[in-house]
């Protein structure tokens, strides 16, 4: 089986060695209702980040236990090339997984799909909790590009109990500063918003002020089946109350509260 995408780099010139599987996908883009973005393009299957409260492997229909080997879609920068001539407006880069995800290091999907992107003049929004993404700064700063890093706590023993495989909050935000101090217009995601950030609220909020970032975009959501059931056994739900705190401390610290919309 040919993989052309992979042929033309060293994919060996990387450390990254963890579970993966080369497919081919059918298509790229999908159609979103996610913010401004009319289409979603997700380089990646499975996300080696293990969140404890990501409704991903349903919404794919993938067995939970596998959710971690990273499923690379080798033909996916070949096929959004061809999409875009038949599509319009912005497309949405990592709305069901990472795609800054560490397998990125090794496969450059992402960053190819960008290069695409900015070549045929096309917006992209992109969600990520990875500081990979300063990697891409150079392209970011010359395309109409938003990126949104997702962070849920301050408090790093937190983040690695909910968010394994992730880079710790400060990592996240460090990156953050990289982009908005390279010019790339950069917010911060928080979502989902957990019980585990009830009274640290003020602190996240600090954090994500200090990296620069002005603008604060919180999403909630409804656990289901699986994750439920994990969550339960962690003692964390999702919090109305540390929501309504971050939207009040949030005005009061000047940032620009995005509304919520509906996200992975
Ligand atoms: S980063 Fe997103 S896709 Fe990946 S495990 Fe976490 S919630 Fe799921």
């Amino acid at each position: 089986m040919k993989y052309p995408v992979l042929l033309d780099y060293d994919v060996s010139a990387t450390d990254w060695d963890g579970p993966c599987e080369l497919v081919q996908c059918k298509r790229a883009l999908h159609p979103t209702v996610l913010g401004d973005a009319k289409y979603s393009l997700n380089p990646y299957g499975g996300c080696e980040h293990g969140c404890i409260y990501c409704f991903a492997p349903g919404h794919t229909h993938t067995d939970i236990s596998l959710w971690r080997v990273v499923r690379v879609k080798t033909n996916i920068v070949e096929r959004l090339s061809k999409e875009l001539d038949f599509t319009e407006g912005q497309i949405a880069l990592g709305t069901v997984t990472d795609p800054y995800q560490a397998a990125e290091g090794r496969f450059r999907l992402s960053r190819m799909c960008l290069e695409v992107l900015q070549r045929k003049g096309r917006g992209v929004f992109i969600i990520t909790k990875s500081d990979l993404v300063t990697r891409d700064a150079d392209i970011l700063k010359d395309m109409d590009a938003t990126v949104a890093i997702t962070v849920t706590n301050p408090d790093d023993r937190i983040c690695r109990m909910t968010e394994p495989g992730a880079p710790t909050t400060r990592e996240r935000l460090k990156a953050a500063k990289t982009l908005v101090d390279e010019g790339v217009d950069t917010i911060a995601f928080i979502a989902p918003v957990l019980s585990s950030l009830e009274g640290r609220e003020e602190e996240l909020l600090q954090m994500i002020a200090d990296s620069g970032i002005r603008t604060v975009f919180v999403d909630q959501f409804k656990p289901r089946g699986v994750t439920m059931d994990r969550m339960d056994r962690m003692g964390i739900t999702s919090s109305e109350k540390a929501e309504r705190c971050i939207h009040e401390v949030g005005r009061s610290m000047g940032f620009k509260m995005l509304p919520p919309r509906h996200f992975r």
